[in-house]
């Protein structure tokens, strides 16, 4: 970057000419936003104009090369442009799993064919993806898994169940691990596999969640025509891909949930509308809460400029290791003792699922802490993270 100042201001008023102004100041990021795909109904023509514009100009991916239709940003160019989004405060144009874990994967392991054909569905909005691991016997023992794909020349005929893939029925394409040599030891007869999720012989059926949406769904496979052309990396070596996949999406999870990108409404302001006697601008009248008030915002932002410092080396080019775990496991928990502060701090008004005695913001406040039960298993438990943390980082013996 020649001049930082000179692109900072440059992207600047990109941003105020580009971005529709009834979009300004809604946040999201993490799993709120725009997911995109083939079934997205965009809630307002804004919301299509932004991710169309944003995606023409490569911000919906920034340092992805621009043949992938990227930005090509260096890493100091794409923090410039993350400052500059938080200061006119414009939503990410584009959220979901075709960002966060199938597409620097593909950039790690996919061929320039496959990188042309995906990337740029996944930088454009056109194309959702889901997440094809968990099968019902094989969740932690991941390698377990039993899905068979049978060798048919050109293709395989796929076969199985996978479980509690999250929107399966709201995706376009599902990257999935699937068993190619039923000999081989586990971790070395899997595949990695990309499939259109209107083949034919794929059906899918929700899972309602304790927090009372379904984003979880069944998904079978019955006798699916999969070409091997849609293979990543090599037939049988789908083990490697699905660990550096792995390491996308516990960064992902840890990102989205333990307080390291999104907007929130500070703790402080949220309790002051509860506590009897709180004025606007002085210290909350509780000493203990604001002790664990000040101890949360400190973990959130001490997490925050950990995971930053994660996010520059992953921009230099750095695929994230066994490390990721440890964010997982931090992130997820702050996530979970945050949202137990938040029902501490409503009182009986945290207890709500519906009716007029409850603000929105109430009702959600009750479904994020459900929601929150599940961050420490998704992507693996932190059992098996912590287990992955003493091998791996540690050098424990097993
Ligand atoms: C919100 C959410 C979203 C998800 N989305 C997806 C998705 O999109 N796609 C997908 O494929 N999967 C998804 N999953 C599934 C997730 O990956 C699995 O739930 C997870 O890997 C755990 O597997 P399991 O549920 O089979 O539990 P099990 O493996 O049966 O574990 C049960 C318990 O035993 C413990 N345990 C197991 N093995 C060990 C060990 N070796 N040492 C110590 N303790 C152990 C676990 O920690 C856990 O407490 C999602 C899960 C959640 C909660």
């Amino acid at each position: 970057m020649s001049d930082p100042q000179a692109f900072q201001a440059e992207t600047r008023s990109w941003l105020e000419e580009n971005c529709p102004k009834s979009l300004l100041g809604k946040g999201g990021g993490g799993i709120v936003g725009t997911w995109g795909g083939r079934k997205w109904k965009p809630e307002s023509e804004d919301q299509r104009l932004w991710l169309e514009r944003a995606a023409a100009k490569g911000f919906t991916a920034p340092t992805w090369p621009k043949e992938y239709g990227g930005g090509g940003l260096s890493k100091e160019e794409a923090k410039i442009l993350a400052q500059e989004m938080r200061a006119v405060g414009t939503p990410p144009p584009l959220i979901g799993f075709g960002l966060t874990m199938i597409g620097p994967t593909l950039l790690q392991y996919g061929t320039e064919e496959q990188k042309l054909e995906h990337l740029t569905k996944i930088t454009r909005g056109e194309i959702r993806w889901c997440q094809g691991y968990s099968e019902p016997g094989a969740g932690s023992d991941l390698a377990g898994l039993q899905m068979r794909a049978d060798d048919k020349g050109d293709h395989y005929i796929v076969n199985g169940t996978k479980v509690w893939t999250s929107y399966a029925d709201e995706a376009d394409w599902i990257f999935a691990l699937v068993r190619t040599d039923p000999k081989a030891k586990k971790q070395e007869g899997i595949t990695f596999l990309l499939i259109d999720m209107e083949t034919p012989g794929i059906s899918v059926s929700p899972i309602l969640l304790i927090s009372g949406s379904s984003p979880f769904c069944e998904t079978h496979f019955q006798d699916v025509k999969a070409l091997k052309s849609n293979v990543i990396f090599k037939e049988h070596a789908g083990w490697t891909v699905a660990k550096a996949l792995l390491g996308h999406e516990r960064s992902m999870v840890a990102e989205a949930f333990g307080g390291g990108g999104g907007s929130r409404r500070s703790l402080a302001d949220r309790a002051r509308a509860y506590l009897p006697g709180a004025d606007a601008e002085g210290p909350l009248p509780d000493a203990t809460l604001r002790q664990d008030i000040a101890r949360m915002e400190m973990d959130t932002r001490v997490f925050g400029l950990t995971m930053q410092r994660a996010r520059d080396a992953a921009k230099a080019g750095q695929q994230p290791g066994a490390e990721s775990s440890i964010f997982k496991v931090v992130g997820t928990e702050i996530n979970q003792r945050r949202q137990e502060l938040l029902m501490h701090i409503a009182g009986p008004q945290a207890l709500g699922w519906e009716g007029e005695g409850f603000a929105e913001e109430e009702l959600q406040g009750t479904r994020d802490w459900l929601r929150s039960r599940g961050n420490t298993i998704e992507g693996g438990t932190s059992e098996v993270q912590r287990n992955i943390i003493a091998k791996r980082v540690l050098g424990l013996p097993d």
